[in-house]
């Protein structure tokens, strides 16, 4: 057993899901109240329609000075067997509207293009939904895609769709979950997320072990990495279990993150499989 003939039993295609990564980034930023937003929002639903058992759009505004945010959370069912304890598949839709750590202060009002940091952890997912179209899980898997993580500038206006989405919860919001951002990166290194570990030790445990087991050994090492404000923490205050996998090292010195330089040519269809091998395998081991 081993090498490449356990290799090509995965199913999982790095290449397709990095399609949906270039194709999230052509919509343009996905800032909330612009055109790139609702396009890619539209095409999220369409594409997940044919592949999901049921796909809702949870629709709500953020009142902003004198405005309001139009946002979306998406919503994907597959039902699987109901006695069962079913999995959360998360990643966030949407993209910074500032450049912020651009060296250049004229740049810093520019929206990021969101390769690594919104499209990547989408575009996992996307391929997921066709392998869970393909082969049914035998567990309920529920996939939301969350709007408004990166709004900001500050953290008080973050996580807006995972907020809402935990005030809003589903009564079949499964229990355990994964999170995925920022997963994209060529030079992909996922230590454990350090509130993760504390929220979620049973499913950090299980999805680096099967890392472990499918050869991902570098991409997820098993050291516990800085802690990280993310959409998990509102999930953790309703008690989900839930762990971000995330590679908050984007570049030389982190200078990618934040900048106009997260543009797909710093992704690879290969950390997308890598990351889709594990997490698929951590779905079909739900029986
Ligand atoms: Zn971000």
């Amino acid at each position: 057993m081993g090498g490449p003939q356990t290799e090509a039993r995965r199913p999982f295609d790095g290449r397709l899901a990095f399609r949906h990564l270039e194709r999230q980034v052509q919509f343009g930023p996905r800032v909330p109240n612009t055109a790139g937003h609702r396009d890619c929002r539209d095409y999220l639903v369409e594409t997940l329609r044919p592949l999901a058992q049921r796909v809702e759009r949870q629709d709500f505004t953020y009142p902003l000075g004198g405005d309001s945010l139009q946002m979306s959370n998406i919503v994907a069912r597959w039902t699987g067997q109901r006695s069962l304890p079913g999995v959360l598949l998360c990643a966030h839709w949407d993209t910074r509207p500032t450049a912020d750590y651009e060296r250049d202060p004229a740049r810093r009002r520019t929206p990021i293009p969101g390769a690594n940091d919104g499209a990547s952890g989408v575009a996992v997912l996307l391929e997921v939904a066709r392998l869970l179209k393909s082969s049914p899980p035998t567990a309920p898997v529920m996939i939301v895609f969350f709007d408004g993580e990166d709004y900001g500038p500050g953290l008080d206006r973050m996580f807006l769709g995972a907020r809402y989405f935990a005030d809003h919860l589903p009564a079949d919001v499964p229990r355990r979950g994964v999170l995925l951002d920022m997963i994209g990166d060529k030079n992909l290194r996922i230590p454990q997320e350090a509130n993760s570990r504390a929220a979620a030790p049973t499913v950090m445990k299980e999805v680096y072990a099967i890392a472990a087991r499918l050869g991902y050994g570098s991409q997820f090492p098993a050291r516990t990495g800085p802690a990280i404000e993310d959409d998990h923490i509102p999930l953790h205050g309703k008690g989900l279990q839930v762990i971000d996998l995330i590679d908050f090292d984007y570049g030389p010195g982190h200078n990618w993150w934040h900048t106009l330089q997260d543009t797909p040519d710093k992704c690879s269809p290969n950390s997308l499989k890598a990351v889709g091998d594990v997490v698929l395998e951590w779905v079909r081991g739900r029986r």
